[in-house]
């Protein structure tokens, strides 16, 4: 078994030992998942190279040129939720500016920007970020963060998924600390490690995605974490409806035996449709159709006790710059 080292983990620098599980994706290459026994986080490792990531990039998941990623309900349900945490982020700040990093198609800006907010979006997909100016007049740049901002230039940031991506995220985090005022707010999305689903789902949790995800986090440790870089902590949310129900069911389908994330790809618009061919109907989409009804409501019912007991799928984390 080669595990070409032991990684090291960019938050503490400890090397780190212990092997969570290992996973073999779809290229066939086997990621190990270790675990930082000081941080209490995960790391994928190898880290895939910017080639790999290039390649998972622009056939996966994440990225479609008309800024549609599903079909039309959801995107409907999708924009629903945005206004609502457009009003989470206005009960902090009532009007000022944003920084979205990581902003994809540039959707949630956009509903800001409609309600006078000043708005900019960072997104390292070229094409998104051509669709976010273009289609919304955002104005959004393709690079990274480093030093692009003078200190508290912002009232928001909002990292939503992104920081599980990132190779060095606690240096993102230091970054976002100075380009905010003092008192503004960090709103930060991640999958939670330490949900009742992924303690169900093992390798087989949706939102485990492997190996586009580099770190992978707890609530526990990425409080800690935003303590560290100077943030206070003031809500952790464990209920997203965006995320945590379907994370749910596709986890359960993931394990029946069905060709992993399959209702995903259905789901996801004609456009990345036509980019996955392996998406046809099938026996999996007969063991899915059989499935749903039984899955459909214990995925909601599973999404409501993981939230009330503080072990949410997807956590979203507000806090204060100090
Ligand atoms: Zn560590």
């Amino acid at each position: 078994m080669n595990k070409e080292g032991h990684p090291t983990c960019s938050l503490c620098s400890k090397q780190c030992e212990r092997v969570v599980f290992e996973k073999t994706g779809e290229s066939h290459k086997t990621y190990f998942v270790y675990e930082c026994l000081n941080c209490q986080i995960w790391l994928t490792h190898p880290i895939p190279s910017a080639e790999e990531l290039s390649i998972f990039y622009s056939t996966g998941n994440y990225r479609a040129e008309t800024g549609k990623r599903f079909i039309p309900i959801l995107e409907k349900i999708i924009n629903f939720l945005t206004v609502r945490k457009r009003n989470r982020i206005k009960s902090y700040v009532k009007k000022g500016s944003i920084l979205d990093l990581g902003c994809g198609r540039g959707l949630f800006l956009n509903i800001m920007k409609q309600d006078g907010w000043k708005v900019i979006g960072q997104e390292f997909d070229e094409k998104s970020a051509i669709y976010a100016n273009k289609n919304y007049e955002i104005d959004v740049w393709a690079g990274s963060l480093g030093g692009k901002f003078e200190e508290e230039s912002f009232d928001v940031v909002n990292i939503n998924h992104v920081l599980e991506h990132l190779e060095k995220p606690g240096e993102i985090l230091e970054e976002c600390n100075r380009i905010l005022k003092k008192g503004g707010l960090l709103v930060v999305a991640v999958p939670n490690i330490d949900s009742l689903q992924s303690i169900f789902g093992k390798q087989n949790w949706f939102q485990l995605d492997i190996p586009l995800h580099l770190y992978h986090f707890s609530s526990k440790s990425l409080v800690k974490l935003l303590e560290k870089k100077l943030f206070r902590v003031d809500l952790n949310r464990h209920f997203k409806f965006e995320y945590n129900p379907f994370g749910w069911l596709q986890t359960m389908l993931n394990a029946s035996g069905i060709r992993e994330n399959y209702l995903y790809d259905l789901l996801k618009s004609s456009e990345l449709k036509k980019k996955d061919r392996k998406t046809v109907l099938s026996i999996d989409g007969v063991k899915t159709f059989l499935l749903l009804p039984l899955y459909l409501p214990l995925s909601i019912m599973f999404s409501i006790i993981e939230a009330v007991l503080g072990k949410g799928g997807t956590i979203e984390v507000y806090s204060i710059k100090k």
